[in-house]
């Protein structure tokens, strides 16, 4: 696909993320309004997943992910705030108080790790995720995060290849661009709106933004402004190594 058009798909996607959060949040942010916006979002990225597989499929190529595949489920996972509260609710919903709270454990324990972490280190970290259930599966798939939802491999075995040798840089899975690059853009369409009401929506670690949407209070604290989600100061290294890998 030429670059034109798929800075034009980009475009697209941001605007629709904008319209996504003016439709949801124009009259009134508050939790039914953020998790109707984040379900409008996942269902958008969804159907263009959809569509994206026959185009996969007409060029000849096809998306290896399959069911209870999961080498891509030991990598860290950026999230924004506004799909943490989606994955708190859903957890409250579909799970009992005791399964969320070993998940909180996992979800601690994970965060112990890569909390001391620099960014090269916690980005070539292969740590379960805390959601990974014991037969490959994920346990919150309807609520899994936009990235998890976007990472298409076109290659198990360079995924597999990857997992196996996580500290070189010259072995990497052989992941789709264009869906990671869209749902970006959708994310920054969303982000963009909140900023414009004073609200931040730090990208960050799963672990970290989850136990903080977990903490009492934190989601009237974020929609009104506060910084519930900031991340720690990252070096210089860190942040050229962060916009190489995840711009
Ligand atoms: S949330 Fe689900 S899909 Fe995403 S990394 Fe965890 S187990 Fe895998």
């Amino acid at each position: 696909m030429n670059q034109d058009i798929i800075q034009e798909f980009e475009l697209t996607f941001f605007e629709d993320g904008k319209k996504l959060a003016m439709q949801h949040l124009s009259s009134g942010i508050n939790h039914p309004s953020i998790l109707a916006l984040t379900k409008a979002v996942y269902a958008t990225i969804d159907a263009f997943l959809e569509s994206f597989q026959d185009y996969v499929q007409a060029e000849q190529s096809t998306v290896d992910c399959k069911k209870g595949c999961h080498w891509c489920c030991f990598q860290t996972v950026m999230t924004v705030p506004h799909e943490m509260y989606y994955l708190l609710h859903h957890l409250n919903q579909h799970f009992t108080e005791e399964a969320k709270q070993a998940i909180l454990d996992k979800v601690e324990k994970r965060h112990a790790r890569t909390t001391k972490l620099k960014v090269n280190h916690f980005l070539s970290l292969k740590h379960a995720c805390p959601f990974l259930g014991e037969e490959g599966n994920c346990t919150v798939y309807e609520a899994r995060p936009l990235a998890c939802r976007t990472y298409l491999s076109s290659n198990v075995h360079s995924c597999k290849s990857q997992f196996d040798h996580p500290d070189d840089q010259s072995v990497y899975a052989a992941a789709f661009d264009l869906p990671l690059r869209l749902g970006r853009m959708l994310t920054d369409g969303v982000t963009a709106y909140l900023q414009e009401r004073d609200i931040n929506s730090y990208e960050w670690l799963f672990e970290q933004n989850l136990l903080r949407a977990h903490r009492a209070g934190s989601f009237d604290e974020w929609i009104q402004g506060k910084e519930v989600f900031k991340p720690r100061a990252l070096s210089r290294e860190e942040e050229a190594y962060l916009q190489k890998h995840f711009a």
